[in-house]
């Protein structure tokens, strides 16, 4: 374990490599990244992965645009190839929904997104196997897609390495040290590392490494199961379908298969962290089953492939905690991913190390400062109350 660094990461899910990533990117020195179990375990190894930017405020489409066209061009911009599937994203909108998702789809046009409206007949022909009931029209993104979670964040965190970083797995921090109010060094389960910055990346331990300096964010977490079924039905061009009346959203994730899991706006799912069933139970699969079978008659008999549980981390308006504190000097949030942050985690990532590097970042981040509810500040959504971002 080295004794020194320029900067420590704490968390190795896709908001920590980023922010390492970048950092390494920009020639910010030597940068510690500490993982306690491997690389994208937790939510990030587990997420569905969409890359779309059908959000509700403008710096979420800000920063959803910037992901779309970092995966398109991968190579460049993340290190390598990270299996950005561009199969478009639809959503299916009722009558209720139509001035909301008017509104998103001109933020978007205004942000540059390509988006397109279709009708009921160009959604049948489409996809002739989805019942459209209820359904007024849909919107599609054909620049969005799906990725590889951890084929990106492994690739995001292997390609700096000749740039300065170095990545610990099986490594937990155990605590920030702090000298007349700033960041002086981090404890390891290996030793003490020398550093004047440290981020906060630990995703649903965010709160607990927050209050070894004394902060206290407010989190919760939430129980989220996807499945993945063979299906009577080819879905080479599935596109990713969102469904907010029936409240499910599914992909293709391979030949006759597809990978299907429960939408927003979502009831959480309480679960203790440390301690939680990660395995996939049958009340939710049955639960995911009958919406899928509910827009797709004839995905009954479908086959359960697999299934898993992991978790949202969740702030009280479902948006993430970043950027400094401005009590600690050296110590930067980038905390609670929510169900968003596998997508924005570079470009958060990107504008993060910016601010840390001293340099104008991409995006102005200054909405998602962690003080923010302190100040009664909150994002919005069009779609109302609810968590639908
Ligand atoms: C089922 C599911 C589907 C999802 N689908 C999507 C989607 O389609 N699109 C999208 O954009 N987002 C999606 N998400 C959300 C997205 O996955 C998360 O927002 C994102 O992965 C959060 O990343 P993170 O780095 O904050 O957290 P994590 O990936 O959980 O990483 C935090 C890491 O910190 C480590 N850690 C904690 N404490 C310490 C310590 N003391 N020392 C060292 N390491 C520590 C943990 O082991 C963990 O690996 C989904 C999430 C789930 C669960």
């Amino acid at each position: 374990m080295t004794s020194s660094a320029d900067a420590v990461v704490i968390g190795g899910g896709i908001l920590g490599v980023s922010t390492a990533h970048f950092l390494a990117k920009l020639g910010y020195g030597s940068i510690v990244l500490l993982e306690k179990k491997t690389l994208a375990a937790v939510s990030t190894g587990h997420s569905a992965a969409a890359i779309r930017t059908f959000y509700s405020n403008p710096l979420t489409i800000r920063l959803a645009r910037r992901a779309v066209e970092m995966f398109s061009n991968a190579n460049e911009e993340l290190g390598g190839d990270c299996g950005f599937n561009q199969v478009g994203y639809m959503t299916l909108l009722s009558q209720a929904d139509l001035e909301a998702g008017k509104q998103v789809i001109e933020m978007e046009r205004q942000a540059g997104i390509r988006v397109e409206e279709l009708t009921k007949a160009d959604v049948h022909e489409r996809l002739p196997m989805v019942d459209l009931e209820n359904v007024d029209c849909a919107i599609l993104e054909p620049d969005s897609g799906y990725v590889d979670p951890v084929k990106t964040t492994r690739t995001m965190a292997s390609s700096v390495k000749e740039m300065g970083l170095d990545v610990f797995e099986g490594v937990g921090a155990t605590g920030i040290r702090l000298k007349n109010g700033h960041v002086d060094a981090v404890d390891t389960e290996e030793g003490t590392i020398q550093t004047s910055v440290v981020v906060n990346a630990a995703g649903g331990w965010g709160g607990q490494v927050g209050s070894w300096v004394g902060l206290k964010y407010s989190l919760r977490w939430s129980r989220e199961v996807d499945i993945v079924l063979e299906v009577p039905f080819e879905t080479s061009a599935f596109p990713w379908l969102s469904d907010p009346q029936i409240r499910f959203y599914t992909r293709q994730e391979g030949p006759r298969q597809l990978l299907v899991g429960l939408g927003f706006p979502k009831e959480i799912e309480p679960l203790d962290i440390e301690n939680y069933d990660q395995n996939l139970d049958d009340s939710t699969r049955e639960r995911i089953e009958t919406c899928l079978r509910r827009r797709i008659p004839s995905s009954e008999g479908s086959k359960l492939v697999r299934g898993w549980a992991s978790m949202y981390t969740i702030t009280d308006d479902w948006h993430p905690l970043v950027g400094p504190e401005e009590q600690i000097s050296g110590y930067y949030a980038c905390v609670a991913g929510n169900g968003h942050c596998f997508k924005l985690g570079p470009p958060i990532g990107e504008s993060l190390a910016h601010m840390i590097a001293g340099k104008p970042p991409p995006a102005d981040l200054n909405q998602l400062r962690p003080g923010r509810f302190a100040e009664g500040e909150y994002f919005k959504s069009v779609w109302g109350s609810g968590n639908r971002a």
